[in-house]
C-alpha cells in the first residue's frame, strides 16, 4: 500500500502538539489544529494526561526532553500546543469531579496554565497555546476551547 506523502523535502514544522493518548480525541484534535488553529505541519507526541506529564515532578524532565525538546531541535518548531480533555483517565476521569463538568474544566485549565509555566521555563521564546477539549451536543461532538 502506498499513501501520498505531503512533505517531500520539508524538514521543519510549525508546532509541537502535545496531547493525550486517548483514542477518542486524537483524530478530532488533528482536525482542530488544522482547521481551528490553522497549523498545517506539526509533530504530535502523546502521553497519558498531556499536561499531567509536564507537571508531575517525576516525569517533567523526561516529557519535556523526549516530547518537546527533540521535536523543537529537529524540526525548528516555533509553537507548542498542549491539549487536555474531559474525562481523561490519567486524571481519574470525570468521576473524580462528581460529574461537575464546570469544576472539571477549571481544574484542567489550571493544569494547562501550570504546564505552560513549566514549558516556558525551558523554552522562554516559544509561543504556548493551551486547549481544552470537552464533550458537546450531548456527547455527539467535541468542542475545543483555547484557554488564556
Ligand atoms: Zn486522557
Amino acid at each position: 500500500m502506498k499513501i501520498k506523502f505531503n512533505y517531500k523535502g520539508v524538514h521543519h514544522c510549525e508546532a509541537v502538539v502535545l496531547s493525550c493518548i486517548d483514542f477518542r480525541f486524537w483524530r478530532e484534535s488533528v482536525e482542530f489544529i488544522e482547521k481551528g488553529l490553522g497549523i498545517r505541519s506539526f509533530d504530535f507526541p502523546s502521553v497519558p494526561g498531556s499536561a499531567k506529564a509536564v507537571n508531575e515532578s517525576y516525569s517533567i524532565e523526561e516529557t519535556v526532553k523526549s516530547c518537546i525538546s527533540v521535536p523543537m531541535e529537529l524540526h525548528n518548531a516555533k509553537k507548542i500546543v498542549i491539549i487536555n480533555h474531559e474525562d481523561c483517565g490519567a486524571y481519574g476521569g470525570s468521576k473524580e469531579f462528581g460529574g461537575d463538568s464546570a469544576k472539571e474544566q477549571s481544574f484542567h485549565e489550571e493544569e494547562l496554565r501550570t504546564a505552560k509555566r513549566n514549558i516556558l521555563e525551558h523554552f522562554p521564546d516559544k509561543e504556548v497555546i493551551l486547549v481544552y477539549a470537552r464533550f458537546a451536543d450531548d456527547g455527539e461532538a467535541v468542542e475545543f476551547l483555547t484557554i488564556e
